[in-house]
């Protein structure tokens, strides 16, 4: 774990890397956004964990269900966002319309009472990657203000962070559902900055989605870079997206892509957690 951290002199031939520097004088980062679900909480392995526990008490069919979940959750989180529903709510309802869709019309008692299932599934299922405590306590050591930005909703994501340990690495927790913003559009980026006190072009956003993370924050004027932990193919990108399929590579991105305030060579490097 410990040598992972340290960085190499070139990064160039690092596996899995794509290097975010094209030849310019480096970028100071001054503070690091993180991601929340499926970048320090495994969200789909307990969601998809969790959606066994719908199928299992309501005998759908074969198949893969997953995207459909996912689908039904993406247009009832903007429902959130939007402030049409509170959160619970939202859960309910979109419980309620991917059974409706697979043609098993429930009553709202019976929804509620799988739901409750449901959620007490995820509630024991969730758990942090691995590489997350070391990261966090490197990113903390080499000074960097931290903020969590979330898609979900604030409490309980706030909650998660607090059960996991993780509430005490972050100066700010943004979350889109407290916001009425989501990730991609940059008004949930430049919120985290303001609360940092930290302008977008000194800031660094890491997340798993390449399109609401990488991209987005790209966009919105910070350094976004893309965490491909599940190692999909990478398309085409812009040399200022570099992608990571893990946070253990952070550190050594910042240290030889970028420039932080108090770590400029490996000479330097905060000890991380061993
Ligand atoms: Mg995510």
């Amino acid at each position: 774990m410990t040598s992972a951290l340290v960085p190499a002199p070139s990064t160039s031939a690092t596996p899995g890397r794509v290097v975010a520097n094209n030849g310019h004088e480096p970028p100071t980062i001054d503070a690091i956004c993180l991601d929340i679900d499926d970048t320090l909480i495994d969200f789909t392995g307990s969601a998809r964990s969790a959606l066994s526990v719908v199928i299992g008490s309501v005998p759908l069919g074969r198949g893969d269900l997953w995207p459909t979940w996912q689908r039904v959750t993406e247009a009832h989180s903007a429902m959130v966002v939007a402030g049409e529903l509170d959160y619970d709510a939202m859960r309910h309802a979109r419980t309620k319309a991917f059974l409706a869709g697979l043609g098993r019309d429930l009553d709202d008692a019976a929804v509620a009472a799988l739901e409750d299932r449901r959620l007490a599934q995820v509630s024991r299922t969730w758990r942090l990657f691995p590489d997350v405590l070391p990261c966090l306590d490197w990113l903390r050591a080499a000074g960097l203000r931290l903020a969590a930005v979330t898609n979900a909703s604030g409490p309980r994501q706030r909650d998660r962070l607090t059960t996991l340990g993780l509430n005490r690495f972050f100066d700010v927790v943004v979350s889109a559902g407290e916001l009425g913003s989501a990730k991609p559009d940059p008004v949930i980026f430049h919120t985290a900055c303001a609360h940092l006190g930290v302008p977008p072009e000194r800031t660094a956003h890491i997340g798993d989605r390449l399109d609401h993370d990488a991209h987005g924050a790209n966009d919105a004027g910070l350094h976004g870079i893309w965490l491909n932990r599940t190692r999909r193919p990478t398309p085409p990108l812009p040399p200022t997206i570099p992608v990571v399929d893990t946070l253990a590579d952070l550190p050594a991105l910042l240290v030889t892509d970028y420039r932080t305030p108090t770590v400029t060579s490996a000479s330097t490097l905060p000890t991380p957690r061993t």
